[in-house]
């Protein structure tokens, strides 16, 4: 498959910056256009054109003013024009001001002038109109020189006709002559004196001389103001022309401004336009690109779901496969190691041991590598589950670094064990096989590269944070050393650092890669620093939570005392574990009930007991059984005390036993302070921390057992030899049993009894016999032949002797 190049956020990434960059360019054109404008709206041109506007105005409104001012003659109204006048002087000194164009500055001056002349001009208008007024009054005087004729019997032309303005020259001269005809004979007889008559004539013609004196001052007036009215006029248009010329000016100004926002508009419209369509053509091009790579994501996507499917179908076959194969490996396997273990111990020549023990050999080294692959399945399909139990990391040290130093007895490397003070006593919570899984495989590793020299195994505290104590177990060696190259390498599965190194050393290339994977399931690390020739070291960091139960316990132990009536009630079907559990409670001033079977037990149900401790697999009730028939009330003594799972197999994880309801469960085979951790958060007790570290080294182990198990359990020989002296007893009807069971073809009974014993035999550390009796166990399963069952068990049989012998030799020796 050919890598598909992730360019999908980069794309997205890039078609962002490309917009951001026309967003800024736009931003830049747009902003320079608006800063344009912005300035041609502050331009003192647009100010003036707005002035001149007012500016035409005012001249008018001044105008109206002058008008009304002629029209009603009132002094306000006149002195209102002149206020007027006064603010457009003002406003036309504050334009000049602003104005740098000469031509205009002059024609607003000599608009000033001529709205002086006119100011001037209205004043003497003002004044005619005044006096001609005053004219009225000579009427007055002569209508009443006629009214004082009249009265002296004169008559008039109107006195005669009603309307004698529509009287014809002719009929006019006639009415006229005879009125004064009438007047000159009539008005002498009538008066009677022709003196007051000639006096009133005479004053009459005296006024209406003054009348037509007076007439002909106002037409000379009349002229006069016709004249300033001319004056007036002229002025006032050339007061227009100048504005308008101005105004125009002005517009044209104006229009230019205009122009020029109206193209700086037109600009900005089409930067948009043109932003908007290369926006949207990046956008179109991005998306095409984008939507194809999303299109080929998903594709991959499809073919990498398909390719894992496919992956973990292998995975999972492969794993199936292992499994079976490792696990059909190993009921031969342990038949190959078996017999030729039987072999060897038979009349043999040179050659033929040196076969056999090549057989021997190899099938050790198949076993291994079968358990190594079955351990690395696990881990790949993420099966391996990690335990929390409490344990002490001092004592499990020590009991690796025994085993170790047992199986290279022959070895001329020094083993040395350093274990940091902190650490002592200290008990903590994690999983303590797993662990010992991981160092076991450095040590072996140390010691199948060094051929001389020294091994040291050492467990430092590098800090500690509130309850964890992050520890160091380091495997030190003085051997051949890995080159540095080669050092990562080495932690890859089916790898070894040189080529030659299976032929030298055997060995699958599995331990390291599990170890690590192993390590890195604690949370922990595994790293290797090593020179050429010098030797290696493997640092193996973890946390290691330190245990609250054991802690807890610890503290309280110096104010409380141990209880001492504490009462055990213990199920077990193998009659030797049974001994062996009571032995120990003895001595922990436990009274112990024991019982191979539930029926049994359930015929002195009235026995009082402060806590259970139950086998899982025995042939009559399960442990699960038990706590179920404990629970359901049938046992009238059980008031909710603790039950105590154990089991000699690994079927389950811990935590599924307290799941079901268990208090607690003990890997058989367990020690005694493994038995302690248990109980001592329930009842307080006293914990025996102080195993004799170096008695590792003193004390070579037996080749057909391992009694330190036992030892820790019972700690004195008088307890062991009890116990031992049950297992001979049990071991010989086992066996008797067992015979019967191969007659019969009787597999139940056959794989229960071998799954029975190995309980006992795994607590003695039987190196030989366990794995004959896990091979029946597993063929009891696999419906053996009666000829393959008859073979087991003679090896049993042969193995069991010699152990029971080997064992008794022993006791004699110490008795
Ligand atoms: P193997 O089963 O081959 O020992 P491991 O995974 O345990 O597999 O080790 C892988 C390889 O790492 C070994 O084959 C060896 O080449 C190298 N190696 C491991 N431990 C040491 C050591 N202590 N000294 C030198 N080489 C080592």
């Amino acid at each position: 498959m050919n890598k598909p190049k992730n360019q999908f956020p980069l794309k997205i990434i890039f078609s962002y910056l490309v917009l951001g960059a026309i967003a800024v360019v736009v931003s830049y054109f747009l902003y320079t256009e608006y800063k344009n404008n912005l300035s041609a709206a502050n331009d003192p041109e647009t100010a003036k054109i707005i002035e001149t506007g007012t500016l035409i105005n005012d001249v008018y409104e001044t105008d109206s003013f002058s008008r009304i001012a002629l029209l009603t003659k009132k002094e306000e109204d006149f002195d209102t024009y002149l206020q007027k006048t006064e603010a457009l002087y003002e406003k036309i000194d504050e334009l000049k001001r602003r104005i740098s164009d000469t031509s205009q500055i002059k024609q607003l001056d000599s608009v000033k002038k001529l709205l002086a002349l006119k100011s001037d001009n209205i004043e003497e208008l003002r004044i005619f109109k005044l006096i001609s007024e005053q004219d009225t009054s000579f009427d007055d005087i002569l209508r009443e020189f006629k009214n004082v004729h009249r009265a002296a019997g004169a008559m008039y032309l109107e006195d005669m006709v009603k309307k004698p303005w529509k009287l014809n020259p002719r009929e006019r001269r006639i009415y006229q002559d005879f009125i004064d005809y009438f007047n000159r004979n009539v008005l002498d007889t009538v008066v009677g004196s022709p003196k007051m008559d000639t006096l009133i004539k005479m004053s009459r013609n005296i006024v209406l001389q003054i009348k037509r004196q007076n007439f002909r001052a106002r037409k000379e007036l009349q002229e006069k103001e016709n004249e300033l009215l001319q004056n007036e006029l002229e002025v006032s248009s050339q007061l227009r022309n100048i504005i308008t010329d101005f105004d125009e000016k002005m517009n044209l100004n104006n229009a230019i401004a205009r122009s020029e926002r109206l193209a700086s508009e037109a600009r900005t419209d089409k930067i948009l336009r043109l932003a908007g369509i290369l926006g949207a053509l990046v956008m179109v091009f991005f998306s095409y690109l984008i939507v194809t790579d999303f299109f080929k994501t998903e594709k991959y996507k499809k073919r990498l779901r398909e390719e894992k499917e496919y992956s973990e179908d292998l995975l999972k076959s492969r794993e199936q496969l292992m499994a079976t194969v490792s696990h059909d490996l190993k009921t031969p396997l342990n038949t190959i190691v078996g017999y030729s273990e039987l072999f060897t111990h038979t009349e043999l020549n040179e050659k033929q041991e040196n076969y056999a023990n090549q057989i021997a050999s190899s099938a050790h080294f198949i076993s291994k590598m079968a358990d190594d692959l079955l351990d690395f399945s696990k881990l790949e399909a993420g099966k391996l589950v990690i335990e929390h139990v409490s344990f002490s990391l001092e004592k499990l040290l020590h009991q690796i670094a025994k085993a170790a130093k047992d199986m290279h007895i022959q070895k001329p490397v020094d083993l040395h064990l350093y274990i940091d003070e902190a650490l002592h006593g200290q008990w903590f919570e994690s999983d303590p096989l797993r662990i010992q899984q991981v160092v076991n495989n450095l040590v072996s590793n140390a010691y199948k590269f060094t051929d001389s020299g020294r091994i040291q195994i050492t467990a430092n505290l590098l800090k500690k944070k509130k309850d964890v104590y992050r520890v160091e177990l380091a495997v030190t060696d003085s051997g051949i050393g890995i080159s540095e190259e080669k050092q990562q390498l080495i932690f890859k599965e089916f790898t070894q650092a040189e080529k030659d190194t299976f032929q030298r050393f055997g060995g699958s290339g599995l331990g390291l890669a599990i170890s690590k994977k192993i390590s890195q399931l604690l949370g922990g690390s595994l790293k290797v620093k090593s020179t050429l020739g010098e030797g290696s070291t493997f640092f193996f960091t973890l946390p290691l939570p330190v245990s609250t139960k054991v802690q807890h316990q610890e503290k309280m132990m110096s104010i409380t005392p141990v209880r001492s009536s504490l009462n055990a009630l213990i199920f077990d079907d193998d009659p030797a574990m049974l001994a062996l559990l009571k032995e120990l409670f003895e001595q922990m001033n436990i009274n112990a009930n024991g019982f191979t079977s539930f029926h049994e037990f359930k015929k002195k149900t009235s026995l009082d007991f402060d806590f259970v401790l139950t086998d899982i697999e025995m042939p009559d009730h399960t442990g699960f059984e038990i706590l179920e028939a404990l629970k359901g009330g049938t046992v009238a003594s059980y008031k909710q005390q603790p039950v105590i799972a154990m089991t000699g197999t690994k079927k389950m994880a811990h935590k599924e036993y307290l799941d079901v309801g268990f208090t607690d469960m003990l890997q058989k085979p367990f020690s005694k302070n493994q038995l302690i951790a248990a109980l001592s958060p329930l009842f307080l007790l006293k914990i025996e921390s102080n195993l004799p570290a170096l008695e590792v080294f003193k004390n070579p182990s037996h080749e057909l057992f391992d009694l330190s198990f036992m030892h820790s359990f019972l700690g004195s020989d008088e307890g062991l030899n009890d116990v031992l002296a049950i297992f001979y007893q049990q071991s010989e009807d086992d066996l008797v049993t067992l015979r019967e069971a191969v007659q019969e073809e009787d597999h139940e009974v056959f794989g229960a009894t071998a799954h029975r014993m190995l309980t006992m035999c795994r607590q003695l550390g039987a190196k030989r016999v366990v794995p004959v009796l896990e091979t029946m166990e597993h063929a009891a399963q696999e419906d053996p032949s009666a000829s393959e069952m008859e073979s087991l068990f003679v090896s049993l049989k042969i193995e069991l002797e010699k152990l029971l012998s080997g064992l008794k030799g022993r006791s004699a020796a110490t008795a």
